[in-house]
């Protein structure tokens, strides 16, 4: 079984890692040479929207998925009027502008902070006014990781955030003082069987991941989450594993964003749950029984940012998973993952404090 997946960065390796054992081969698309998949996969190094090399994927492959959301959605649908293509494009439409992702949110009832669009100084200016401030101007699209972002915090910072940002299509948001980040990841098959896992919480550092870990249990915050993501993959007709991303606020969860894949909030799963995210993303696809989705015991991942820590070093503490994606180091980027895992909680905190020395050191 061959399965094309457009995007051959660390989360499409991941995916092919985990297709081995089941007998999936991976084919990669993507532009860049040498991308992690490349690693584990074949890849056509080609521009998403080259006809071509989406005709002979279609040849090679009986299935195809993607590993990131800024994959033209013109490219995933050509694909896709060609072999089945999981999730759909209309999925990955509605998670590349976030006014269609939050106005969907509203009108399934799940509540966001709140948005308005905004096409000029003026509208931001009378955005600002109707939503109060602090607030946060975005950009509809191709933002992540914090970036294509202003915070403003009185009304003369309009002028500046528009200077900034101004000329694409934009959107202002109010800032949710929220107690912590949490993020759902979901599977659902073309059954509509759905399957969730423990909420995980996640701590950014200059907007990007740092670290993410099961949130302790808590049944009621579970069963809302649960309730919304399966709101949005049902009206989605979803096929494959989402990421919601919530803000836990005294008032409650609020949605932030989806992303129609698996997501890096989910690493943790590879070690730490029954089956791995990623297993799960390649068993719904292709509508098999999704796996179970409990936990094998206390764990937490850290995010290896700009530089990778030596390996030995961290192999050395006990419970600890090293995900090293190749990818050459640049400040802040993702290169690579640590999962840590223990036997109970206090083994987990020393064996973090242990590995905090040494991504510190690196
Ligand atoms: P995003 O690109 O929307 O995921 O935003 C990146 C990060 O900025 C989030 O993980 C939050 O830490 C923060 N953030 C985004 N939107 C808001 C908001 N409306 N209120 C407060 N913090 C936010």
């Amino acid at each position: 079984m061959n399965l094309a997946i457009l995007g051959a960065g660390q989360l499409g390796q991941m995916l092919a890692l985990a297709g081995v054992p089941l007998g999936i081969k991976a084919c990669f698309l993507d532009p860049q040479p040498d991308a992690p998949g490349s690693r584990v996969g074949a890849q056509l190094i080609a521009d998403y929207a080259d006809r071509a090399a989406l005709d002979r994927l279609s040849t090679q492959c009986q299935l195809a998925t993607f590993d990131f959301e800024n994959v033209p959605v013109d490219a995933a649908a050509y694909l896709a009027g060609r072999i089945p293509l999981h999730p759909s494009p209309q999925a990955l439409a509605q998670s590349q502008d976030r006014l269609r992702e939050k106005t969907l949110f509203r009108s399934l009832g799940i509540p966001t902070a709140p948005f308005q669009a905004v096409d000029s100084l003026a509208e931001l200016v009378a955005a600002a006014g109707q939503i109060g401030l602090p607030a946060i101007l975005k950009t509809r699209r191709f933002g992540y990781d914090g970036k294509g972002q202003v915070w403003l915090r009185e009304s003369a910072d309009c002028a500046a955030a528009w200077h900034q940002l101004g000329g694409q299509d934009l959107i202002l948001e109010g800032v949710v003082a929220f107690r912590r980040e949490l993020s759902l990841i979901a599977a659902r098959r073309p059954s509509g069987e759905t399957a969730f896992y423990p909420l995980a919480e996640n701590v950014h550092r200059g907007g990007v991941l740092d670290m993410s870990r099961p949130a302790l249990p808590h049944p009621a915050l579970q069963a809302q989450a649960e309730a919304y993501g399966r709101r949005l993959l049902d009206q989605l007709d979803y096929v494959g594993v989402l990421a919601l991303e919530l803000f836990d606020c005294a008032a409650g969860l609020l949605a932030n964003e989806f992303a129609p894949r698996v997501h890096n909030s989910g690493h943790w799963t590879i070690e730490g749950a029954v089956t791995s995210q990623f297993e799960n993303h390649l068993r719904a696809i292709l509508d098999w029984p999704l796996g179970e989705t409990g936990l094998t015991g206390p764990c937490a991942m850290r995010n290896c940012l700009g530089v990778m820590p030596d390996t030995g070093r961290v192999l050395a503490i006990p419970g600890t998973h090293v995900h090293d994606y190749g990818k050459s180091p640049r400040p802040g980027r993702k290169l690579g993952h640590i999962t840590v895992t223990a036997p109970d909680d206090a083994h987990l905190i020393q064996r973090l404090e242990a590995l905090e020395g040494l991504l510190i050191a690196s």
